[in-house]
């Protein structure tokens, strides 16, 4: 199934020149933080699209001038993928509905990309979770780092 032992920060650094491109092109950045990681499991274009769903999900939520920040680093066992805004952060009734696919509050939106971010997760063991507060919005995936399948 295309799993093959990598380095998550070296895919971040793949689809960071069309995200940085994306973001700029709104008035918005897109900034790294990228710690040293084992390598592990991983499928790569799944995981490119999880990060594009969500830095996409995330320049939309923030305001021009405003930033998303990707970070990686290794808690405990886990290699964490944290990505954070600065928008208004979800509403609970939103909240409750996220994951359902073709839940959107957007005009043009799919609302397929966090169902589709949450089944990759789910493929690659890995937990998938977020903290929001009128500050904004961090989604967590954190990968084991003995995710042998
Ligand atoms: P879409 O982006 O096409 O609407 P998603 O599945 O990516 O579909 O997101 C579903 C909904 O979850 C969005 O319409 C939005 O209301 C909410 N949402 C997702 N990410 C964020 C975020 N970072 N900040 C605020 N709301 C968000
Ligand atoms: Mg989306």
């Amino acid at each position: 199934d295309n799993m093959k032992t990598q380095n998550l920060n070296e895919i971040i650094n793949k689809v960071l020149p069309m995200l940085q491109a994306d973001a700029y092109n709104n008035n918005k950045e897109v900034i790294v933080d990228l710690n040293i990681l084992p390598d592990i499991l991983i499928n790569e274009n799944e995981i490119k699209q999880l990060i594009l769903n969500l830095v996409r999900n995330g320049l939309e939520a923030t305001d021009e001038h405003g930033q998303v920040r990707i970070s990686t680093y290794l808690n405990e066992d886990k290699v964490v993928l944290a990505i954070k805004d600065q928008g208004q952060g979800i509403p609970q009734e939103v909240q409750e509905k996220i994951g359902t696919p073709f839940f959107t509050t957007k005009d043009s939106g799919t609302g397929l990309g966090l169902a589709i971010s949450m089944g990759i997760a789910q493929r690659h063991g890995a937990m998938f979770e977020f903290k929001t507060g009128p500050q904004g919005t961090v989604f967590y995936t954190m990968f084991s780092i003995r995710n042998h399948m």
